[in-house]
């Protein structure tokens, strides 16, 4: 990744364990990489709810005392980056709220596009809202309804959202878990080994929550379905009808982890064909391939694969930078990019480089980078970018710039390399894109790319953000 284009967030969801709260916390721990912002979990031991979040990493967050104070067979659990709402620990995650249809939790993966107006009105109607993520009024719409039940006061609920939204509600006795009717976000079912007699159940954002704690993928929550674990067991159902699918492609190319299954599909080898496809419409007159650790390694490994040329690891990342670190008073040039990354010199000294990278956002670190190879001694890089430009903000979840923000919807790709320093630069075509995920029926959403959303921009705010007159 190249540039400030942020993690959204990871969701888990454990029903029928006896150390439900310690596999949510582990499950988190591996999607820590969908936010890192703040984290929680909410527990419940069949009488009561408990909830501990705080801002702050999950390792961090939750120590064995910590996790004492949260008993019971069933968790939910959250790692979030702020894509809606301030960062500020009222907006951490699971919410929790006691109604007529009982104690509730809810963690959401998402953006909502018409929080706002359901706000407004909600709010119209008496509800105090405590915190101003979006997620809030998903619980004051199941806590307004007429319906008697759970389950029916949830898909009420559900119905009025409009946008992308995978969550996990957690009752006294059940898990609950729906994903919007387009698929945006995607949310993955497993089945735990031991939970002692009767199987246990997972789900979460990405399959490599389940590696962990040793459960196996089963299948996804299909887009516009709820599924709901309780003592009667599974019961899966459509609430919404169907509509076409808007799967994020930006999970594949950046987000998720390569050893996770997403959409059902294996995210390494998403990257590793759009890798070879990028080799096969972009060759480069070089010596060496270079990824941009991490998310440009599986593109790279492609790149090289396709081209003969040697992959190598000529640029080093740290990965404990942490939050906050201390820089000296005497300012040192391009400190941040410095800090994540280091240049392999005996890689790069005197080389023609293939630079790959998954985005480029603004152009900034973009180009920060290019200078550090050079710097280090290559004598020509080839920038290669294993998606096509972002033109366009993302209004499901994604924390993209605004459009005279990101310089693709600004610049040609020949102004982008100008600015960025390198001696050629490429894009992965769209085709090559749907062909990366085996997007063979159109069920992706390459909004960001094309500035064609698959729903309709509801808000002024939104429209000003995409660039659209009002
Ligand atoms: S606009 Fe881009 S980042 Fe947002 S959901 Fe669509 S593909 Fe994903």
């Amino acid at each position: 990744m190249t540039d400030k284009l942020h993690e959204e967030c990871g969701v888990v969801a454990i029903y029928g364990h006896p150390e439900a709260s310690k596999l949510a916390y582990l499950s988190l721990y591996a999607l820590q990489h969908r936010g890192q912002e703040s984290a929680g979990i909410s527990a419940s031991d069949g009488q009561d709810i408990r909830t501990t979040k705080s801002m702050g990493h999950v390792a961090e967050i939750f120590t064995n005392p910590v996790l004492a104070q949260l008993p019971g067979k069933l968790a939910i659990g959250h790692t979030r980056y702020s894509t809606a709402g301030d960062t500020v620990e009222r907006n951490a995650q699971p919410f929790s709220v006691s109604c007529n249809k009982g104690r509730i939790s809810v963690a959401h993966n998402g953006n909502i596009t018409n929080a706002q107006e359901l706000r407004a009105e909600l709010e119209s109607q008496g509800a105090i809202f405590q915190a101003s993520s979006d997620t809030e009024v998903i619980l004051h719409l199941v806590a307004h309804s007429r319906e008697k039940t759970l389950p029916l006061a949830l898909r009420e609920a559900l119905l009025r959202l409009e946008g992308a939204f995978s969550l996990v509600f957690l009752a006294e006795d059940r898990i609950i878990v729906a994903r919007d009717p387009r698929g945006f976000r995607p949310l993955a079912v497993g089945q735990l080994e031991n939970s002692g007699g009767k199987p246990g159940w997972v789900f979460a954002s990405e399959t490599c929550a389940f590696d962990l704690i040793s459960a196996v993928y089963l299948y996804d929550c299909q887009p516009g379905e709820m599924i709901s674990v309780g003592p009667e067991g599974v019961v899966r159902e459509r609430y919404a009808p169907e509509k076409p699918r808007s799967q994020c492609v930006f999970e594949h190319v950046y987000f998720s982890r390569p050893d996770s299954l997403v959409f059902g599909r294996s995210v390494q080898d998403s990257r590793e064909l759009m890798g070879r496809l990028l080799a096969i419409e972009a060759p480069a007159p070089a010596d060496i391939v270079v990824p941009v650790p991490d998310s440009g390694n599986a593109a790279a490994i492609g790149y090289g694969s396709e081209s003969g040329l040697p992959y190598r690891q000529a640029l080093i990342r740290n990965h404990y930078v942490g939050r906050t670190f201390i820089e000296p008073s005497q300012a040192i040039r391009d400190f941040g990019v410095k800090l994540k990354l280091n240049p392999v010199r005996s890689l790069l000294e005197g080389k023609s480089v293939v630079l790959v990278d998954d985005s480029i956002v603004r152009g900034t670190t973009s180009r920060k980078i290019v200078r550090m190879v050079r710097q280090a001694g290559a004598r020509e890089v080839h920038l290669r970018i294993s998606c096509p430009p972002t033109v366009s903000p993302c209004f499901y979840g994604v924390d993209t710039p605004d459009k005279r923000e990101l310089i693709a919807a600004n610049s040609s790709v020949e102004e982008i390399r100008k600015f960025v320093e390198a001696d050629s630069l490429a894009y992965l075509s769209l085709g090559a894109l749907e062909r990366a995920v085996q997007d063979t029926k159109g069920e992706y959403c390459y909004a960001c790319y094309t500035g064609n959303y698959p729903t309709e921009i509801v808000s002024v705010d939104q429209l000003m953000r995409a660039g659209r007159k009002i």
